[in-house]
């Protein structure tokens, strides 16, 4: 008699240590099928950016190496997840199909259906949480509704037991050994060829899971110290840059948070704050989980409603394409472009300026900045993005109040007062070559507050 095989399906934890549902399956014991669906064919399921499908190359890459060293197959294959999962099932007669959680609306609306058609099928089906420390619904407030303000919300997250220990990478594992048919990753055409963009991502990026260890390592070791004061200056490389690590889940929060805690039992004064703060910034990706488990529609909805009033002028195309080129004549704001198509990322301070200079100078609608995110960003996460938008739009959860317009010139002086971080993305910068400011500072403020005004409710 053959023993039935485990489906681990990976989704957003391209991990093997602290990976829960591959976890399970090795204490289960039975022979192990990892699978990867490329599932661009679900409703609601958001198409990955471009840049982000080149992360996604890179991590999946990485993934299959791991799991072939401890003789574990990866199996890709493209198609609606449920069909493609309950297929799989059925032909090698798997006996458990174990997954961890995602909490997109569309994503679970996918993975409830999986699972009663598996366990119909008579395939135990189980799935475990894996990317968040708090799942959105565990943490409510005395009234039993959501939270909308960061503060309350993490006092509670931080008022129940700590998040448990994560799980050591397994170090020997039963693969499946029977073939099964997988398709060729370079079939996804997930990295681009002509033109081939992605040169300054690679020079920017490695994606896997050891990089994501490593980068960690560095950060505790290296940075932490200084991340309380330094975090908001983009020259200073003080942030950890693990945000498309998580995304991803080459990392898991649970390993990011206990060795930061580990950290934290010798830190004293500035470095113990700078501890505190660093796992302050992963509640903040809690929070935007919690408010996208919440409100699924964050990409497209205001969260505030009040805001559906706002009159957007009709959408001027060059001035769109101004900002994204970074060819606005604002020095921090081009930097950050800049920044963003060379690299796939942008210091989060800088994300604040751009969003802020789109939204409330050029009066562009949140939802064009975050699209265009979207697509640039390698960390680009359906919670994180739409709710950065809407707290800058002032739309959104805890938000940033309208009336907060970022100067982008007082910004620059204070946050990068050396220019540093604009000459290295400014090639031209200081030459005639660079481009003349393509709007007035005060007059388009005056207007973006005008305009905030009149949808205002009288209070
Ligand atoms: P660190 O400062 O080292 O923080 C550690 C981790 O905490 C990050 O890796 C990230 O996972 C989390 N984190 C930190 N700040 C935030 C935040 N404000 N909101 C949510 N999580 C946070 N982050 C994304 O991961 N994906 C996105 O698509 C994204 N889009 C954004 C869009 C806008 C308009 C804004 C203002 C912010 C956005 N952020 C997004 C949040 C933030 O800018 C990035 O997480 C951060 O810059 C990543 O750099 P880091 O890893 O060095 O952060």
């Amino acid at each position: 008699m053959t023993t039935r095989p485990s489906i681990v399906w990976f989704r957003d934890d391209l991990r093997l240590a602290d990976h829960p549902a591959l976890n399970a399956a090795a204490e289960h014991g039975a022979p192990i099928i990892a699978v990867y669906v490329l599932d661009e064919q679900s409703p609601g399921i958001r198409p990955l950016g471009g840049a982000a499908r080149w992360w996604l190359h890179g991590s999946l890459t990485a993934l299959a190496a791991s799991l072939e060293r401890l003789g574990v197959p990866l199996v890709l294959r493209r198609g609606a997840a449920g069909t493609v999962i309950t297929e799989l099932a059925a032909s090698i007669d798997a006996g458990a199909v174990l997954w961890n959680r995602r909490y997109g609306a569309a994503e679970r609306a996918v993975d409830t259906a999986v699972k009663t058609d598996l366990r119909a099928a008579g395939v135990l089906a189980h799935s475990f949480a894996g990317s968040l420390l708090f799942e959105p619904w565990t943490i409510m407030t005395g009234a039993g509704g959501s939270y909308s303000v960061f503060t309350p919300f993490w006092r509670a997250c931080n008022a129940g037991p700590p998040p448990r220990e994560p799980y050591p990478a397994p170090l020997a594992l039963t693969g499946w050994s029977s073939a099964v048919d997988s398709e060729p990753l370079t079939s996804w055409a997930l990295e681009p060829t002509k033109p081939d963009w992605a040169g300054g991502l690679r020079a920017a990026w490695t994606p896997g899971e050891t990089a994501a260890h490593e980068l960690l390592d560095a950060f505790l070791r290296d940075t932490l110290p200084r991340y309380a004061t330094e975090r908001d200056a983009p020259a200073e490389e003080a942030t950890s840059r693990l945000s498309p690590h998580l995304r991803w889940g080459e990392i898991s929060p649970y390993q990011v948070w206990h060795a930061t805690q580990k950290v934290q039992r010798t830190a004293t004064g500035g470095a113990a704050a700078s501890g505190i703060r660093f796992l302050t910034e992963l509640g903040w990706r809690e929070f935007a989980w919690h408010v996208l488990f919440h409100t699924p529609d964050l990409a497209t909805v205001n969260l505030r409603r009040d805001y559906d009033a706002f009159p957007w002028p009709p959408l001027d195309d060059r001035v769109l394409s101004a900002w994204q080129q970074g060819r606005t004549g604002f020095a921090l704001v081009d930097a950050g472009m800049r920044e963003l198509w060379r690299t796939g990322s942008m210091h989060n301070r800088v994300r604040m300026v751009t969003a802020s200079f789109l939204i409330k100078n050029l009066l562009i609608d949140w939802r064009q900045g975050e699209q265009w995110f979207w697509d640039t960003l390698v960390d680009a996460d359906s919670a994180s993005n739409p709710f950065g938008w809407q707290w800058v739009a002032g739309s959104g959860a805890d938000a940033a109040p309208y009336f907060r317009v970022f100067n982008p010139e007082l910004q620059a002086k204070k946050f990068d007062p050396n220019q540093e971080y604009i000459r290295q993305n400014i090639t031209e910068w200081g030459t005639d070559a660079y481009p003349a400011p393509i709007v007035d500072l005060g007059e388009t403020r005056r207007a973006a507050l005008a305009a905030y005004a009149a949808i205002k409710r009288p209070t």
